[in-house]
């Protein structure tokens, strides 16, 4: 395919409906994990046909392998636009990187963070002198909200320097909306604070670009960019990570161990002690090829589906879509709806089964963001509805959705479910 084309994905089977039918899986829960590209999925096989350790063994195979692995790592450091003296960590994913940096922070870091960021942008700090900042109701009120605690920031001194981060999201895992990272990261600059951008939900849509986003650190996960699971990243600054304690300890870590002291390396290979994950790698390294170079198809194609479903889905009585910032805002293909007087887990259970549709219900690992968005006196058992759309969502996907929600809105689910408390509804 042409890079004015979409990439292909590795497809699910047509899959069964109550109705006795099969149908075209349409899944829409690419916010959740999205599909593997054909081209990951070769370049897996090419690579488990040759792979052997990697930065240990002098063999051929090894040498084969490391060279994979670390041109795996060149090409990630390209898709995040990483600068000349920036790191590229491999991780397990999102959460992983989080909380690898989370252990690297120096002594005296304040971190800052919005509560409307998903759990593992907002849980892993725990330890550390946290801000939360209350969910923004709009971009300024973000910006104001974000000089506000920068301001209030005790001052270090030259022995005893005082360091903040702050914890930005590129794109909503629930809205789909797209912060004004820039903005806020030049805010952040001017306290002098460092900040970590959460890629997680952009990555697949957007490109990422840590120097003119002017961002310290940014972090995503593989299997939200049609790589598979296992996989992600942290790249980034470098002056904090040599510092901080290895986040594992083992071999591949150390430059000299005797029976008394051990020395660490520096780079990325402090913080990926261990055998790596040389599949995922060269796997996660395949999707960002493929993503950057059929970027501008894939945004294209991705806009209008978005629109379509925002469109179609405000045009149904009795649903209500979300968003933070305003209807207006840009956003990735991701919107998240609530049908009036049904259960939203109850929404997704008929939407799978009677019409092949794969959605979440939740609050998406985003409790106080869906608790502020479904609005006053909600609870824990309010939740929502999420759609989110990728590069392998079709026209009729889309459609298809928008006429399950619209008789669901007008007479409930096609046949009767049972709610049971460990399967829900079925
Ligand atoms: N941040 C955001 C915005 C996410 O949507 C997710 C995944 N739902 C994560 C972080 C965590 O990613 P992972 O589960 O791959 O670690």
């Amino acid at each position: 395919a042409g890079s004015r084309d979409l990439p292909s994905v590795v497809r699910p089977d047509l899959v069964p409906t109550l109705s006795g039918d099969w149908v075209d899986y349409a899944n829409l829960d690419h916010a959740a994990s999205t599909p593997a590209l054909e081209r990951v999925a070769r370049a897996v096989g090419t690579a488990t046909r040759t792979y052997s350790s990697v930065h240990r063994g002098t063999g051929w195979l090894s040498r084969v392998t490391s060279a994979h692995y670390e041109a795996a790592r060149d090409e990630v450091a390209r898709f995040v636009g990483a600068r000349e003296d920036d790191v590229v960590v491999f991780t397990r994913g999102t959460t992983d990187s989080v909380n690898l940096l989370a252990r690297a922070l120096p002594r005296d870091t304040t971190v800052i963070v919005f509560a409307s960021e998903h759990h593992a942008t907002l849980l892993p700090w725990r330890h550390r002198d946290t801000v939360r900042l209350p969910v923004p109701g709009s971009t300024r009120d973000a910006e104001l909200l974000l000089d506000a605690a920068l301001r209030e920031l005790p001052p270090g001194t030259a022995r005893r320097p005082h360091h903040a981060l702050v914890v930005l999201t590129a794109a909503s895992n629930v809205t789909g909306e797209l912060w004004p990272v820039e903005r806020l990261a030049a805010i952040a600059r001017r306290h002098g604070a460092r900040v970590l951008l959460d890629a997680a939900q952009s990555a697949a849509h957007r490109p990422i670009d840590v120097d003119a986003l002017g961002v310290d650190w940014v972090a995503f996960s593989g299997h939200k960019v049609h790589a598979p699971f296992g996989t992600g990243v942290l790249a980034g600054r470098r002056d904090w990570l040599d510092a901080a304690p290895p986040y594992l300890a083992g071999g591949g870590a150390t430059v000299q161990v005797t029976e008394r002291t051990t020395r660490w390396t520096t780079g990325a290979a402090r913080h990926e002690a261990g055998s790596p994950n040389v599949l995922g790698a060269v796997a996660l390294a395949a999707a960002c090829a493929t993503i950057r170079e059929h970027r501008a198809a894939i945004e294209q194609h991705e806009s209008r589906l978005t629109g379509r479903l925002l469109d179609g889905l405000r045009a149904i009585d009795g649903v209500s879509t979300y968003s933070l910032f305003g209807d207006d805002t840009e956003r990735g293909p991701v919107v998240t709806f609530t049908v009036d007087g049904l259960d939203s887990h109850l929404v997704a259970a008929s939407l799978s089964a009677e019409h092949g549709i794969g959605v979440r219900a939740g609050k998406f690992c985003a409790h106080i963001l869906v608790d502020t968005l479904l609005g006053e006196g909600s609870d824990e058992h309010d939740t929502a509805v999420r759609v989110s759309a990728g590069l392998a969502t079709t026209d009729e996907h889309v459609d298809r959705l928008l006429a399950a929600v619209a008789v669901l809105a007008d007479e409930g689910p096609g046949t009767v479910y049972e709610h049971t408390p460990e399967h829900g509804w079925v």
